[in-house]
């Protein structure tokens, strides 16, 4: 129950705050969770309770909430140099060095990268580069950009209007000119007595259907995330980025991997394309890249895109964009230590070595009559609940059976993250298999007593 004294925390928080991305209904019900400190992967509240946090925040303190070398990094930055930007040709020396690093780390043998203070404007700001581009190429309305139903590329106007959510409807998005193509996720939109291959060849077939009726002269790129976060946790169907990839180049669209949650180690190598062994044209950072302790965005260009982005700016003799904390000092400080410690201080090692034990987990609950499927990649997955799970049909929209297993989770400690009818894990990469063991135990717990419930 929340405290509902007008002084309290929830009160004080609920008076002030416009929430966004927040069930109401649930935060009248049972106040907010105001947070005050953590200790590796668990935060705590203002009543003291502690709550293991099997999100990471939202997908991002992949080392925990008080990674000391983390810290100190930024309080060492912030003694030497607490703020700049980078325009004008004048920009900190650890900018540089973060920008060597991303490339040196990237799949690209050399590339450009640009900074922003999020992933919403990682990908707004490549939207604009790639017209930027296409229009010094002589081919100004190129224009049209192609992503999924269900993918998550952001809030901005531009990067909502290539989300796949039926919520984007509510601002009056998209925009023209954005177009969703099938979610790949097989096990929810294959037809009756197609396989995988056949399902992702169908997709693939839309992909060139779409284009070559928009007119592939039209069309300035593809977005994707290697496996949709926000949509859910979906892992691509087989073989679906080696069937769109060939079909990209053959009318020449650049493919865009939207890797803020993907990059540095949440699939179990440091890129999502890796994991799925393809190349893109360039890639989209954020969230990890400073383990959630800085804002930060990074576009990640190939060598082809940067060639040509790079040209199209020494016509105009720049690249008119940017924001004033782009390239911030502090962050990118807090970058090279965050991509320092996920490589080398054993955080990817542990994704991996974690992963069997957090699949077998997933697995093990997916036989509950009322879960659906299990899905994910390395310390990414979700569980999927059905009313019946012979026909896959969904719980009754009204029952809120996905709020209702997050708040059961809550009561006993376990933050984890309710999406459309399933429920998403994402633990910190410094969890321990005794931690893997309390969520799974905390969440079988929340999901018998809800299904007891409501099935
Ligand atoms: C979170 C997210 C974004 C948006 O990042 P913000 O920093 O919240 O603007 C974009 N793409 C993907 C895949 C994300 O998960």
């Amino acid at each position: 129950m929340p405290d509902n004294s007008p002084n309290s925390w929830e009160a004080r928080a609920d008076r002030y705050n416009l929430y966004g991305f927040t069930d109401l209904p649930t935060v009248e019900a049972r106040g907010a969770v105001v947070v005050t400190h953590g200790k590796g992967p668990y935060i705590f509240d203002t009543a003291g309770r502690s709550y293991l946090d099997a999100n990471s925040g939202l997908w991002n303190m992949v080392a925990g909430f008080d990674h000391q070398g983390l810290i100190d990094a930024a309080k060492a930055q912030y003694d030497r140099f607490p703020g700049y930007h980078s325009f004008f040709g004048r920009l900190s020396d650890q900018t540089v060095m973060l920008s060597e690093k991303l490339i040196e780390v990237s799949p690209f043998d050399r590339g450009r990268v640009h900074y922003t203070n999020s992933g919403s404007e990682a990908n707004d700001t490549l939207v604009k580069a790639l017209w930027f581009m296409f229009r010094h190429e002589g081919q100004p309305e190129r224009r049209k950009i192609l992503t999924r139903i269900n993918a998550y590329h952001g809030v901005t106007a531009v990067s909502a209007s290539m989300t796949g959510k039926p919520y984007v409807g509510t601002f009056g998005l998209p925009l023209p000119g954005f177009i969703h193509l099938t979610c790949p996720h097989y096990w929810r939109f294959g037809e009756a007595g197609e396989t995988e291959a056949q399902f992702t060849a169908r997709l693939a077939r839309e992909l060139e259907d779409t284009i070559l009726r928009e007119g592939p002269e039209t069309i300035a790129g593809f977005f994707a995330e290697p496996v949709m976060g926000a949509g859910g946790v979906i892992p691509p169907s087989d073989g679906y980025f080696q069937a769109v990839q060939p079909i990209l180049r053959k009318y020449g669209i650049p493919f865009v991997a939207d890797e803020v949650i993907t990059g540095f180690g949440r699939t179990g190598e440091v890129w999502g394309c890796q994991t799925y062994d393809f190349t893109p044209d360039a890639i989209i950072s954020s969230k990890n890249i400073t383990a959630g302790l800085f804002p930060m965005g990074a576009i990640i260009l190939g060598p082809e895109l940067a060639d040509r982005i790079q040209a199209a700016s020494e016509a105009v003799e720049e690249f008119p964009h940017g924001f004033t904390a782009s390239g911030h000092p502090v962050g990118c400080a807090v970058a090279l230590k965050a991509i320092d410690v996920i490589l080398n201080e054993g955080l990817l090692e542990n994704v991996r070595a974690l992963t069997p034990q957090f699949e077998a987990g997933l697995a093990r609950l997916a036989q509950k009559p009322n879960i659906g499927e299990w899905r994910g990649k390395g310390l990414m997955g979700a569980l999927e609940a059905v009313a019946d799970k012979e026909t896959k049909r969904p719980f009754d929209g009204t029952l809120s059976v996905s709020e209702r297993i997050a708040n059961a989770c809550t009561d006993q400690g376990l933050i984890c993250r309710p999406l459309g009818q399933s429920i998403v894990l994402a633990p910190p990469f410094i969890i321990t298999p005794a931690q893997m063991d309390e969520m799974f135990d905390k969440l079988e717990k929340a999901l018998d007593k809800v299904f007891a419930e409501v099935a």
